[in-house]
């Protein structure tokens, strides 16, 4: 088995009103290309607060963007990036303020700004040619680890899939526990929920290593104190604590591996546009038989926190619908290989994935 070799990100902001040093963070990045930034931020911060708290300068450019109810898409990024250069050049940097969506955006949008061509030709592993241009990740919701992860997912005509090589990840990261405060309750469950199943999926698998084991441990612990604990619930100590887990479990992941849940979590996103950490609680909560642990914990949550999951939607899928589904999911074989070891392929095909399918 060949061994990772992981970028990381190059530096790390941490702490409550952290957000206030992006001014300063980005100053000496100024003096690049042609001296402006280029802001990539969350709709829902249009007139809040945080949009008065921007310390862009005036040569900058704000774009607000909705990521509801799509997941990004190539040809949002390529229309954003041409639009880019026609008004001002190659900007100093990005700045991607959000959730998963912005992150994927921002990473995506530093790459094809010096890439030519539609990011279509770049979704998959080193196929991006050149460096992109600096950019910095502010996460305002917990648990995908898209802020940290080597890839920028995108929607394509065609598949939906990463640009994924060692130029994706952020030059900087600022984890300002107070900007996710005001997630909704469901997103802070299902995204929360994301990094939990990432540290079961990564432990459970044959990609698992003491390395992998450490942070999905510590995430792991983390999670437990946010959704289980005595002092369980959306409060600042455990905002402090869910953008840590999140963080370690994407890196978890990155030195393992993902798996069942992921792969049909793939499957059902791509065949109906269902969210991705939604779609992970939807697929997880079926899969008592491959992860009974982790399994057992989530249903704890799930009780605790009184979250409703929808049940029967298999009712309404006939056979071609399960199987453009399984197909998708099958076509991530690294997944279903780290999940059940050298001879996955005795076990799963795609009759075996429309079973699990069918659970739904
Ligand atoms: P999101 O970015 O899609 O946002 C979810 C919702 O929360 C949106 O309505 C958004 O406006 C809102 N929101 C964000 N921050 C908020 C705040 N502080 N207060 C109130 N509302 C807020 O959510 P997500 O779950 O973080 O990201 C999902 C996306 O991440 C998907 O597109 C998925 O493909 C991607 N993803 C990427 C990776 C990766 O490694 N690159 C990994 C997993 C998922
Ligand atoms: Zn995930």
């Amino acid at each position: 088995m060949e061994h990772k070799n992981f970028k990381n990100i190059d530096k790390v902001t941490y702490g409550r009103g952290s957000f206030s040093q992006l001014g300063q963070t980005i100053e000496p990045i100024r003096q690049t290309h042609n001296r402006y930034f280029v802001y990539i931020v969350d709709q829902y911060f249009k007139g809040k607060d945080l949009a008065n708290r921007l310390q862009n300068k005036p040569e900058d450019l704000v774009y607000f963007i909705d990521v509801d109810p799509y997941e990004p898409t190539t040809e949002q990024v390529d229309s954003l990036r041409d639009e880019i250069i026609s008004k001002k050049g190659v900007p100093s940097g990005v700045i991607g303020i959000g959730g998963g969506s912005i992150m994927d955006i921002a990473k995506a949008l530093s790459l094809m700004l010096t890439n030519e061509g539609s990011s279509t030709l770049y979704q998959g592993l080193n196929l991006v040619k050149k460096p992109g241009i600096y950019h910095l990740g502010v996460p305002t919701i917990s648990g995908t680890g898209a802020e940290v992860s080597m890839t920028a997912v995108l929607t394509g005509p065609e598949k939906k899939l990463g640009l994924k090589c060692d130029w994706t990840v952020f030059n900087q990261v600022i984890l300002d526990p107070e900007l996710i405060a005001s997630v909704p309750r469901d997103w802070w469950f299902y995204t929360g929920m994301d990094t939990y199943i990432h540290c079961i999926e990564s432990e459970n698998g044959i990609r698992n290593n003491a390395f992998s084991l450490a942070y999905g441990e510590q995430s792991l612990k983390l999670c437990r104190e946010v959704y289980l604990g005595d002092k369980a619930g959306q409060t600042s100590e455990n905002d402090d604590k869910l953008m840590v887990a999140s963080l370690m479990g994407g890196l978890s992941l990155t030195y393992s591996e993902v798996g069942v849940c992921h792969a049909l979590s793939y499957g059902l996103s791509k065949i109906h546009g269902t969210r991705h950490c939604y779609a992970n609680c939807v697929i997880f909560q079926h899969l008592g038989d491959i992860y009974p642990q982790g399994h057992r914990e989530f249903m704890r949550m799930i009780d605790k926190h009184g979250i409703s999951l929808p049940q029967h939607l298999s009712k309404d899928w006939d056979d071609a619908t399960l199987t453009a589904m399984a197909t998708v999911s099958i076509n991530l074989p690294f997944m279903w290989h780290h999940a059940f070891g050298d001879d996955w392929q005795k076990k799963v095909n795609l009759d075996y994935i429309k079973g699990l399918f069918k659970r739904l």
